[in-house]
């Protein structure tokens, strides 16, 4: 018997998420020390240290069970966010909130809407369960939300919008997500999946937590602790909506799906404004950096929002390969359907810095094929 029989179809023709690669992976493949990781847009500041304290006092508590309720973090970031504890739900991560959703809403057959060239765990996902992604082409870089809209059919049970998107960093502005849920059929669901909603810098974004219309459209408002808090480790993330749908996304979540260490580390990074602030500052001066870093290697790049910018570099995979033997590691971005460009996550100065040295020799050794690629585009 080949077990591999025992699989439904949908999941054998999975292909599992491609994460970024790990500096330890690195350094042992290539033999080689000192690497940098500018792959996964993590906080290159690191955890906020209230966060880091709380975990040390909470390290005498692990023979206990974690509060299935997350009762104080939702709490706290219900008073900061203007809405009640019963509109919240906090996961393991963002991801495992886009994954109850997909569980929860969709059904085999069933359709579900996201961008071409967007996370690409939506469409994971949905596939998991089953259902027919039906991704649709950004345009300019960004969600075509008029395009996405268009794309719903009877058979459309959720709808995932990435604001900022990654891996563009771009984002979509108040009017066109507002005439977008104004547009939408009552049946679905909105994901807006706004993991780097704190470092939108643009006047026009909408807040997805305030914005989610008049009502007759369920929309679902994603945060996480991973990036502009430095807890990606820990894995915590959060969804604003009704709170029906909270209710029955909450049906399925395993009790204790937030550990103990996490939950303290949350609240308390949400009480660190000073790790915040220079959170970021940092990314801004540091995106500053990198913008100004690739022109002036000819490179063009997709103006960003979030803390990571996707770079035209020429044969993508190439240039992350030779990046990766200089103990440089970004990502390759041909799963993201961009096989010419490569996704830099804003590091620190010193980082920034050696990202851009290791490129630039790099583009000098695949013959200028980057800057030539990058310059006709
Ligand atoms: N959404 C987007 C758009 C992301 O880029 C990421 C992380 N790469 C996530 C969700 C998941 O984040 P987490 O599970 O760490 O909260």
């Amino acid at each position: 018997m080949d077990l591999r029989d025992l699989v439904p179809e949908w999941i054998r023709s999975l292909e599992p998420y491609p994460p970024g690669m790990p500096i330890e992976e690195l350094e042992r493949r290539l033999g080689i020390r000192d690497s940098i990781k500018l792959a996964s847009n993590e906080n290159p500041l690191g955890p906020s240290p209230k966060a880091v304290a709380a975990v040390a006092g909470a390290l005498a508590n692990l023979h206990r069970y974690p509060d299935g309720s997350a009762f104080h973090l939702k709490r706290r970031l219900a008073e900061r966010l203007g809405v009640s504890s019963e509109h919240i739900l906090v996961g393991n991560g963002s991801n495992e909130i886009l994954e109850l959703v997909a569980r929860t809403f969709l059904r085999p057959g069933d359709e579900a809407v996201m961008a071409d060239q967007a996370f690409v765990v939506y469409r994971l996902l949905a596939r998991a369960v089953g259902a027919v992604p039906r991704p649709v082409p950004l345009r300019g870089h960004t969600h075509d939300l008029e395009a996405m809209a268009a794309a719903v059919t009877p058979q459309t049970r959720v709808v995932f919008v990435a604001n900022p998107n990654n891996p563009t960093g771009t984002i979509v502005g108040r009017a066109a997500w507002e005439a977008f849920l104004g547009r939408l059929p009552r049946h679905l669901v909105v994901v807006a999946d706004d993991a780097y909603a704190e470092y939108v810098t643009d006047p026009d974004y909408p807040n997805s937590i305030t914005m989610r219309g008049d009502g007759s459209v369920a929309v679902v408002a994603l945060r996480t602790f991973s990036k502009l808090y430095g807890l990606a480790g820990l894995r915590v993330g959060y969804a604003v909506a009704d709170p029906v749908l909270i209710e029955v996304l909450g049906r399925i979540r395993q009790p204790f799906n937030v550990n103990a260490l996490a939950l303290v580390a949350a609240s308390a990074a949400l009480d660190d404004d000073e790790h915040v602030r220079r959170t970021l500052e940092l990314n801004g001066a540091g995106m500053a950096c990198l913008v100004e870093g690739v022109q002036r290697l000819g490179l063009s790049h997709v103006p960003s929002q979030a803390n990571f910018l996707l770079v035209r570099v020429g044969e993508g995979k190439r240039v992350y390969e030779a990046l990766l033997h200089r103990g440089v590691i970004v990502r390759p971005m041909d799963a993201y359907g961009f096989p010419e460009h490569v996704r830099v996550t804003v590091g620190l100065p010193e980082e920034n810095r050696r990202f851009l040295e290791a490129l630039d020799a790099v583009l000098a050794g695949v013959a200028g094929a980057g800057r030539r690629g990058a310059v006709t585009g």
